[in-house]
Order: C-alpha cells, then sequence, then structure tokens
C-alpha cells in the first residue's frame, strides 16, 4: 500500500511520543464523524502504547457520535475554555487532524493553536494544507483523515493494537466521510481497510446504526417540512437548494448534527449536479455545497464563501442575512454550474 507517513519522520515523531509529554489532538469546529473518529482513534492507539493523549475540540459535536469510548472526556473550547487554553499552553506535541488551517478550529480557539511552540503534527485529506505544522502528512486522495489514521498505525507496524473501540472510531469517520463508501475518494485501499477492521472484530453494522438509525421524530419533521417547504429547483442549471432559519429550526427542536445530510437529498434528485444548504447559525450564516463529477464547490465556496473543502464537498460561510445570502448564491451559482452543464 502507497503511504504517506515515510519512515524518517515517523522515526522521528516516536521519540517524541513518550509517556510523559503533553500530547494534544485538536480538530475542526462543528466537528463530524471523521473529526470526532480519528481524533478518538488516534487517542486510543496512543493509549494502547501507554501514551496519554487530550482530544480537543472547538465546540460540541453531534449527539450520535458520543457512544464512541472516551467522548465524553473530550474537551470543547466553547465548555471548557480555560481548561482548553491551559492544555494547549502546557501542549509538546499536538497533532491537529481532519483540517488543512489552523482557522478551522474558530477565531475564538484560532490564537492559542497559533501561539502554541508545540510541535504540530498535522494528519489531514484536504486540498491545499497550510504550511503550519512541523510534520505534514496530507493526502487529498484519501477518502478521511481516519483512513489516514490507520495508515499511521499500520506504518508504525502496529495494526495488531488496533482492537474493537479503535476499529470503530476508523469506521466511523470513514464511513461518514465517504457518504457510506459511496463517494469518488473512496478507493480500493479504503475497502481494504475496512475489510481489515472486520477482520479484527468490528461490528460494522452496529457503527452503522448508532450513526444513521438515531433519528427523532423531531428530526424526521423537520425533514419533511425542509424538503416541502424549503427545496428550490434550477432545472437548467442542475442546481438545487435549500435553507433554513433559526427560527424554523427552533420551532422544529432542532438539535446539534439535526440538519447533517440534509444537503443530500438535495444532490439526490434526478439530474441534479451541485446543491447547497443554506444555514442561519448565531452570527453567520452556514452553507454546505455537494457537488458530482468535475464540479469544483469548493473553489466555489472560496471565491465567494471564505470557505473550502473537497472538489465535492464544500463549506463557506456569510456575515449577511439569509436572504442576502440565498441572493448571493443565485447571483453566482449561474455563471459557476454554466460552465459544467
Ligand atoms: P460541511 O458542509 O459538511 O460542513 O463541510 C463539507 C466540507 O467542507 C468539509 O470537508 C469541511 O472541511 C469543508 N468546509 C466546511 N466549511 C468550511 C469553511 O468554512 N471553510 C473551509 N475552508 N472549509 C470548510
Ligand atoms: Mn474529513
Amino acid at each position: 500500500m502507497n503511504n504517506i507517513f515515510d519512515p524518517q519522520s515517523l522515526e522521528s515523531i516516536q521519540k517524541l511520543l513518550t509517556n510523559d509529554a503533553n500530547i494534544v489532538i485538536v480538530s475542526h469546529k462543528n466537528p463530524d464523524g471523521d473529526a470526532v473518529g480519528s481524533s478518538l482513534a488516534l487517542h486510543h492507539y496512543l493509549a494502547k502504547k501507554n501514551i496519554p493523549s487530550k482530544v480537543i475540540l472547538p465546540d460540541q459535536f453531534p449527539s450520535f457520535l458520543g457512544w464512541m469510548k472516551d467522548a465524553d472526556n473530550i474537551l470543547t473550547f466553547d465548555k471548557h475554555r480555560s481548561e482548553v487554553i491551559d492544555t494547549i499552553y502546557h501542549a509538546n506535541i499536538i497533532f491537529t487532524l481532519d483540517f488543512n488551517d489552523q482557522g478551522r478550529v474558530g477565531p475564538q480557539m484560532e490564537k492559542y493553536l497559533v501561539n502554541s511552540p508545540a510541535t504540530k503534527i498535522m494528519i489531514d485529506h484536504h486540498q491545499e494544507p497550510k504550511d503550519y505544522a512541523t510534520f505534514t502528512f496530507s493526502d487529498t486522495k484519501a477518502c478521511s483523515t481516519a483512513e489516514l489514521v490507520f495508515e499511521f498505525i499500520e506504518a508504525n507496524k502496529d495494526v495488531h493494537l488496533i482492537d474493537e473501540y479503535i476499529a470503530e472510531c476508523i469506521y466511523t469517520g470513514i464511513m461518514t466521510d465517504s457518504g457510506s463508501f459511496r463517494f469518488a475518494s473512496t478507493s480500493s485501499k479504503t475497502h481494504q481497510i475496512a475489510a481489515k477492521l472486520i477482520d479484527l472484530g468490528l461490528d460494522h453494522t452496529n457503527v452503522h446504526e448508532l450513526v444513521y438509525d438515531v433519528n427523532t421524530p423531531d428530526r424526521l419533521r423537520l425533514l419533511g417540512y425542509t424538503l416541502n417547504e424549503k427545496l428550490e429547483i434550477f432545472t437548467d442549471i442542475a442546481f438545487a437548494m435549500i435553507h433554513l432559519t433559526k427560527e424554523e429550526m427552533l420551532s422544529h427542536n432542532t438539535l446539534k448534527g439535526y440538519t447533517e445530510g440534509f444537503v443530500n437529498y438535495a444532490l439526490s434528485i434526478q439530474g441534479i449536479k451541485a446543491a447547497a444548504f443554506v444555514k442561519e447559525d448565531d452570527h453567520i450564516v452556514k452553507i454546505s455545497f455537494r457537488s458530482k463529477g468535475d464540479i469544483p464547490v469548493n473553489e466555489f465556496a472560496g471565491e465567494h464563501f471564505s470557505g473550502g473543502g473537497h472538489i465535492n464537498a464544500a463549506g463557506g460561510k456569510t456575515e449577511v442575512s439569509v436572504e442576502e445570502t440565498l441572493q448571493k448564491i443565485k447571483t453566482h451559482i449561474v455563471p459557476f454550474m454554466k460552465k459544467y452543464v
């Protein structure tokens, strides 16, 4: 298997990973299955080698990820601010997982991460990684960071250390970031890793159920409302868009993570090649973009919405109203999509 983890770097890293080092694992804001799965997988793997580490996230992860071992020990900047600042301040080594730019931890936490003199080790699969880490392990072809954590363990010749908990975390990252092995980023290597995890004792059906079969009636009603009332289809440019305001989400008792995956319904419409989901947040409007084939929604997000991501899955934001955001998308999406349809 091709592996981005070169022996020289691994040797240097192994020397740093001692049981008295202060090791921190950080992932991105609005953590998803890959952020939490890859971080906890690495944390459990290090623990197997008697190397303690702490997982830090900028904010809370959705409840459908809470079953993972030690998920309840994760420190979040929004809830445990002083402890997080203190932990980052004392860190010798910081693994940054599933992001390519320190700004992805959000503006409040960013400065503490940036100012830390710790040795930084980036493991990530996003395009155009920034050059902030001492060790940069970036593979933009990987379907997920969790896939890369498996490769890190493999390159360290430690696959035998993978237990059911590590396997569950890795599988969650792979499954959620690959759209259940559906997106183009899913490779034969992805399937080989899944196969190995199953051989190591993973109950993959259970993981799928824990992540995907946990709908509440409220979430399904919110989805029904969104698709019924808030879906706009622009057939001539093969584009579909949905949006939700804060008020609508409040009136449907929306919890964190409820709108995860909504954008995929818009993309699943026959003939649609790109989709957007616009969501009113506290002080910003957050946009998720998805596309098929060679339509680079990351470029669109970067150019117009201070965002980025992958070719087929990207995100961005605005600081104007939902209405103005929708207008802005409608203005720019027409010439963009006309290049591809
Ligand atoms: P989602 O739509 O699920 O929030 O994000 C999809 C992808 O786009 C993820 O891979 C995520 O890393 C990336 N992404 C989402 N929001 C932003 C953003 O504001 N800036 C950048 N650079 N990437 C984003
Ligand atoms: Mn990811």
